[in-house]
């Protein structure tokens, strides 16, 4: 079958998979949907004796039609290598309450490798397949997660660039380190002055700017965005939700088409929407269980079925959850609007003018897959030192605020289901929030001699990303304002 896309806000224009791969965003600002979401056409049992790769395939290629078997198996093969330190790739590890699916195995230690990685090579082909003759240029906003590991996937990758976009100071000493030492002659960092969302609509907005991108095509270059809006980033994703179900069967832990729960630290809403386009797909989840920190826009939104980002913005120890604009959700506001791309629009514009939107009852009773939490970093940072304390297993705080939202949903709801914790970062990654929460004395040490502590007190080795980013040189210092975004881009174009 021959699946195609469209935009939320209804341009009405059509594209093929390797097209809205390369576009990243619609024309009209809207996200690419695709017409409908398909199902799986294998059974659970069938994808249970496959190994990680085999099932993205069985995913991907129902979502990535024009690419051709070979195309789509040589980016699965090219991603899902030597780059992991572990042959499954995504590795579930059973602890009392939940299994905890760790996402973190890949080259940067957080759960954005597991898409970014494949991304160049599905963006590559596509601009092969599509005659492009354009240099890509990947613009990127980050909360410190998403930057590295765009760096890592496209450094170095023919016929591509990358800027990336950071809030300095509001990521993790670690996540700044492996991004400003980044290497790669097609490679930029800038930090600006404020927070990731003034980077992600200082992008928007660059995106949008016709006028750049009339020059650029001229000086021979085109944009694309490796953000999670970009439909090439979200369906990888997808593959782990069925791969995770398929493992959990082949394993004995549960009887074919048992339910289970998910729960997923949410940001950018784009993880959890690949959870429920793992349902859609027939795939048997019960509750999407969506955990946000201190920055409980989506809490709230779930709570009373009105989305305002008109509040403060907190910094906390969960900096990749650190977003009042989750861009992905406009996507799940498409689909319980109808697939109304009016209705869509509409409540978009309300978002960009007056910062908030409310949605009608019937979209409400849509949102029955979901259930919606937070956890505050008191809460976050005592479960750290729970799980710690009585399994030995040390979580990082994105991966504690879901399991955190876990204990509060199973004692509001007694639902017993087996559940899965998505876990997305390594603690390596989160030292400084992750060692005071083992033990208070530890408060005043040094970066790297916490990351030398927790491997004492974890008995789980450093991973190559740290040990690689000790004493490496900075490559990266430019830090500007928000308004100086577009320099930056012409600067790094030599425009
Ligand atoms: C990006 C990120 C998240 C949030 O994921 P979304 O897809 O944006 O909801 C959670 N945890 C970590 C460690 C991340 O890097």
């Amino acid at each position: 079958m021959d699946l195609r896309y469209h935009s939320t806000r209804g341009e009405g224009k059509e594209y093929k998979a390797s097209e809205a791969i390369l576009k990243g965003l619609a024309d009209d600002g809207g996200l690419f949907v695709p017409d409908q979401v398909p199902v799986l056409d294998k059974t659970m049992k069938e994808l249970s004796s496959m190994n990680y790769r085999q099932v993205a395939y069985e995913v991907m290629k129902l979502f990535f039609t024009d690419y051709t078997e070979e195309e789509l198996k040589a980016c699965i093969n090219n991603a899902y290598d030597e780059k992991f330190d572990c042959p499954q790739i995504a590795p579930l590890v059973k602890k009392k309450d939940a299994y905890f699916l760790e996402l973190f195995h890949g080259a940067t230690i957080a759960f954005k490798d597991m898409a970014l990685s494949i991304l160049p090579h599905l963006m590559v082909t596509a601009a092969k397949k599509n005659h492009c003759d354009k240099e890509i240029v990947i613009l990127t906003a980050t909360s410190g997660d998403t930057g590295k590991a765009a760096l890592a996937g496209f450094a170095d990758v023919p016929g591509t660039r990358i800027l990336v976009f950071y809030p300095k100071g509001g990521v993790s000493p670690v996540q700044e380190l492996q991004m400003v030492t980044q290497k790669g002659a097609n490679t930029a960092v800038v930090g600006i002055r404020g927070n990731f969302d003034d980077a992600q609509t200082g992008v928007k907005v660059l995106f949008n700017d016709k006028e750049l991108a009339a020059s650029m095509a001229e000086a021979g270059f085109q944009f694309s965005s490796a953000n999670s809006i970009n439909i090439g980033r979200l369906i990888p994703q997808v593959a782990y939700y069925v791969y995770t179900y398929a493992k959990l069967l082949a394993d004995g832990e549960i009887a074919d088409g048992e339910k289970i729960n998910a729960v997923v630290p949410t940001g950018n809403f784009g993880n959890i929407l690949a959870a429920y386009y793992a349902k859609l797909m027939g795939v048997p989840y019960a509750k999407l269980i969506c955990a946000s920190n201190d920055n409980k826009v989506l809490f709230d939104f779930f709570s009373t079925g009105c989305y305002d980002k008109n509040r403060e913005f907190i910094l906390t120890t969960s900096p990749s959850m650190d977003i009042l604009v989750s861009s992905n959700l406009e996507r799940l506001i498409y689909r319980i609007a109808g697939n109304s791309a009016d209705v869509d629009a509409e409540m978009m514009k309300k978002l960009s003018t007056e910062g908030r939107y409310e949605i009608t009852e019937a979209m409400k009773a849509e949102l029955a897959d979901f259930y919606g939490n937070y956890a505050s970093q008191d809460e976050t940072a005592a479960k750290i030192g729970q799980v710690y304390c009585e399994e030995g297993y040390v979580l990082d705080p994105h991966t504690a605020v879901a399991a955190a939202v876990y204990d509060k949903y199973r004692g509001e709801t007694g639902d017993t289901a087996k559940t899965v914790v998505v876990s997305t970062a390594s603690p390596y990654k989160f030292v400084r929030s992750v060692i005071p929460a083992l033990d208070p004395a530890n408060c005043g040490m040094e970066d790297f001699a916490m990351i030398d502590k927790l491997e004492e007190l974890s008995g789980v080795k450093q991973p190559k990303a740290i040990t690689e980013i000790r004493g490496a040189k900075i490559l990266h210092d430019k830090v500007v304002d928000r308004t100086e975004m577009k320099q930056a881009v012409l600067d790094f174009l030599g425009m």
